[in-house]
């Protein structure tokens, strides 16, 4: 079903991802509707409808769900009875059953290794007992992760040695955690697709991503993958697309290393390792998830240079944001945080090559 211009889209959340699926979605006419508890929030500054209240709000999500034509999400962590609630009005995309299996990462990566898909050992950890018994497993080094709420590399220890074991479980709260094993990997590379509500599906050209400090930093295209690796990426996306029955833009973050592949992790949305594609790309990520959940064309993910490269502004780097603007092959992008914190993202910049 096509979506006509001038109808309303939600959106779940209102930082810098919501910002750039709403200037996708104006080129196409349509109008944003937000719902987010942050006031003076990235999204709220371009939208004009901003519905500021908790998650817990029942009669807000309601009002929220009846203003909109369909509804869609920018971040994975939106409390399930929120979803309930809006789902009684109003159709969201993609499917929030994708939901379901990316807030916790234990259900992540058992959906993951369900699709026959390559992952890192796993183990459900409860318990002090249980994390030991699993490092005596899996050996060491490993990772310990929280099952929620983990993002930027926070909810995680990297445990080198038996011994700090407790320090690992209490650091991480003594909450339910998967243990994974250490994948030595070479790179990190995103595959980023999008799924139209026929089935079509777009990819978008693998990126190599840099993180520092668990906070990816750059992405590059094109990535050092060959051919059959770049095949094998688009098979591991497609196979979850489909299981999921997903509409819309979908991340995999995938390791590549001397054994394969590995997935790390999935995000049912826009990632930041796509922002490249705004000016990267035909249609970017953005534009590609408005048209899939509108039912329009999906678009081309042709690239409009040679090389292209994302870099992220972290806190007080965007101070300079303005002197990289100079260089007309230099894209810059300021999401319009108040307060600098050190590690936020502030904004990004892309540079196009060739
Ligand atoms: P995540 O939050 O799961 O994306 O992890 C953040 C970063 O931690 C990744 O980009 C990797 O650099 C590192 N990491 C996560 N899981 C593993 C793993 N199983 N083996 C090695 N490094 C990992």
């Amino acid at each position: 079903m096509t979506l006509d211009t001038n109808k309303t889209i939600g959106i779940i959340g209102g930082g810098q991802l919501a910002r750039m699926l709403s200037f996708a979605a104006f080129q196409f006419g349509y109008r944003i509707a937000i719902f987010e508890p942050e006031k003076n929030c990235p999204a709220s500054q371009v939208t004009d409808q901003h519905f500021c209240a908790s998650y817990k709000d029942e009669k807000a999500l309601e009002e929220f769900a009846k203003s909109c034509d369909i509804v869609t999400f920018e971040f994975e962590n939106i409390p399930v009875d929120a979803v309930k609630t809006i789902e009684k009005h109003v159709k969201i995309y993609p499917n929030p059953d994708a939901l379901g299996h990316t807030q916790d990462r234990l259900s992540e990566k058992e959906f993951v290794r369900s699709l026959g898909l390559p992952c890192a050992p796993f183990y459900e950890i409860n318990s002090l007992d249980d994390l030991e018994a699993a490092i005596k497993t899996n050996g060491l080094p490993a990772i310990l992760k929280t099952r929620r709420f983990g993002y930027d590399g926070k909810g995680q220890f990297v445990i080198k040695n038996a011994d700090e074991a407790a320090q690992a479980w209490n650091e991480l709260g003594q909450n339910p955690c998967v243990l994974e094993g250490f994948v030595d990997f070479s790179f990190e590379t995103s595959m980023i697709l999008t799924r139209g509500q026929d089935g079509e599906i777009l990819y978008f050209p693998n990126s190599q991503n840099i993180h520092k400090d668990g906070i990816l930093r750059k992405s590059m295209v094109p990535s050092p993958l060959n051919f059959d690796q770049i095949e094998e990426c688009k098979h591991i996306g497609r196979t979850i697309a489909e299981a999921l029955k997903y509409v819309g833009t979908l991340t995999v973050e995938i390791f590549v290393g001397k054994h394969g592949l590995v997935v790390n992790e999935i995000a049912p949305r826009v990632h930041n390792s796509g922002h490249w594609t705004i000016e990267g790309c035909k249609t970017s990520q953005f534009e590609a998830h408005i048209r899939a959940i509108c039912g329009l064309p999906l678009g081309s993910s042709s690239l409009m240079a040679r090389g292209v490269e994302m870099e992220n502004l972290l806190g007080d780097e965007i101070l300079h944001a303005f002197k990289l603007a100079a260089d007309g092959n230099v894209f810059v992008h300021i999401y319009g945080k108040k307060d600098i914190k050190p590690g936020r993202k502030m904004g990004h910049f892309t540079r196009l090559f060739g």
